[in-house]
């Protein structure tokens, strides 16, 4: 199977670019972020404090994450439930950031990621996609941009959904957001040795795009 391995930080670009590279290559799209907001979502649900982990961890281990492609659009499903309707919110969003730290909650999604993999050609984002979770990833990007240029995309996505939001506190969010997913124990966002650095500030998705198909024909891929 041939794997493509995106990591970066948040509102880099990388759902929309992988999403676009999976449809037009005829692989799979497996956004990980929504399977860890997945878990949050139920947390928040069930008035899980986020801050203990054994707490946490039990709870994850009680339910099932899953996906499902309807159109070549990733649903994920929680208990069952088709969850995308609800993992998009800031608040989920930062609640994912603060459980993704706890080792029982990775190993749980871990084994699903790899056997999707397994199963399929892949375009995989991530925060530890190349470092940890594919690691002989034939492509692996680091995809990034400078943190006022993700914030404002982060802001344009919450206003066409007709969400609030202020691009102070979105740019605090993702400041925290990054901080902590790069400097967590386990598994931390950084980029692998081997991947490519792009930083998307100053290119188009048409540009990005091109480019990480270029990378997966280097790498044998017609
Ligand atoms: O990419 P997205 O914004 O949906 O990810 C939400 C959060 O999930 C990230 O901030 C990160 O804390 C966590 N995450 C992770 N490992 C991944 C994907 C997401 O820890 N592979």
């Amino acid at each position: 199977m041939f794997q493509v391995a995106i990591d970066g930080p948040a509102g880099a670009g990388k759902s929309t670019i992988a999403k676009k590279v999976a449809r037009e290559m005829g692989f799979i799209y497996a956004d990980t972020g929504a399977m860890y907001r997945a878990m949050a979502l139920s947390c928040l649900r069930c008035g899980i404090d986020k801050g203990d982990e054994q707490a946490v961890t039990e709870h994850c281990n009680t339910l099932t994450v899953s996906l499902n492609y309807e159109n070549g659009e990733q649903q994920v499903l929680l208990n069952g439930e088709n969850v995308n309707a609800f993992i998009r919110t800031e608040e989920v969003g930062n609640t994912t950031s603060a459980i993704s730290v706890y080792r029982g909650v990775r190993e749980k999604l871990l084994d699903l990621q790899r056997k999707l993999a397994g199963d399929y050609n892949v375009v995989m984002d991530g925060r530890d996609i190349g470092t940890n979770v594919l690691t002989g990833a034939q492509v692996k990007v680091y995809l990034t941009a400078s943190v006022e240029t993700r914030a404002k995309r982060r802001y344009d996505e919450l206003m066409a959904r007709g969400e609030k939001g202020s691009m102070e506190d979105i740019e605090r969010d993702i400041r925290e957001r990054d901080e902590r997913d790069m400097n967590r124990e386990i598994a931390p966002l950084k980029q692998a040795e081997d991947a490519c650095y792009l930083d998307s500030s100053d290119m188009t998705i048409d540009e990005v795009t091109e480019k990480i198909k270029s990378l997966m024909r280097e790498a044998g891929w017609k």
